[in-house]
């Protein structure tokens, strides 16, 4: 991951600043998440890589590595750090394979990003246009580009029907899609949190024989999946 240069040289003194002190941050961030309980070194390398700051507004930068939700705007957030580790470990224990995964709710491209550094080929959808414009900008600065962004309603899957080793979605649902379930093949797990608005614990699913199996975890709360699709 390379970050592009800049044209004169106080912008890239201020940019080099800039690096140097949120690089610090996400080591002490990194600790924190140990100190919480995540323990695959390749999940805290890539928090560790990824500058959570260029995925938010210039006026949240001192909030950037503190472990929680931010607003993004559209009456959305960005993950808090833990549960993104959290969830990324849950994935890649679930995963069989780490060639293509599927994540709903793409945001500002924060867990897209994150997941790009650990499969082949990371595929995410967001149903709020300026949302997944914003997130291609990001991911664009960050020169990711193993990742393939799509506007469109990820209660629908993803559109061409592709198989996924792993599927992350990203908001709350009581009861999952059945087109979402349908994507459950039996070498495919799929992380959503499940339950009522306020309140659902990160579930793991698999498809055993044909039978959906599921399995609990921590308690968490994001903000709803919804249907359709908005500017
Ligand atoms: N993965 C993001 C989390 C963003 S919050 C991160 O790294 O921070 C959840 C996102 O899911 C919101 O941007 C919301 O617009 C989106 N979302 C909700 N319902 C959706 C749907 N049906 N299809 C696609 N995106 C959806």
């Amino acid at each position: 991951m390379m970050l592009p240069s800049s044209p004169n040289s106080d912008q890239r003194t201020a940019r080099q600043l800039e690096t140097r002190r949120s690089s610090r941050a996400r080591m002490k961030l990194v600790e924190r998440l140990k100190r919480k309980g995540i323990r695959n070194p390749a999940v805290l390398d890539a928090l560790e890589a990824v500058p959570r700051h260029l995925f938010l507004d210039p006026e949240q930068f001192d909030n950037a590595y503190v472990d929680t939700a931010l607003p993004i705007g559209h009456a959305q957030t960005i993950s808090q750090p833990f549960v993104v580790a959290l969830m990324t470990e849950m994935v890649l224990t679930a995963a069989k394979n780490n060639r293509r995964v599927l994540e709903i709710g793409t945001g500002c491209g924060y867990q897209t990003a994150i997941l790009s550094l650990l499969f082949d080929k990371v595929y995410s959808v967001e149903r709020i246009l300026s949302l997944s414009q914003r997130a291609e900008k990001n991911l664009a600065l960050l020169c990711i580009n193993n990742a393939t962004l799509q506007h469109s309603d990820g209660t629908e899957g993803w559109p061409g029907h592709e198989t996924f080793d792993a599927i992350i979605v990203t908001a709350a649902s009581d009861n999952l899609p059945q087109p979402l379930l349908r994507l459950i093949k039996p070498d495919t797990c799929l992380i959503a949190p499940i339950g009522a608005p306020g309140y659902q614990q990160l579930t793991t699913l698999r498809n055993q024989n044909g039978l959906i199996s599921s399995e609990t975890a921590e308690a968490v709360r994001f903000v709803p999946l919804l249907s359709g699709t908005c500017d």
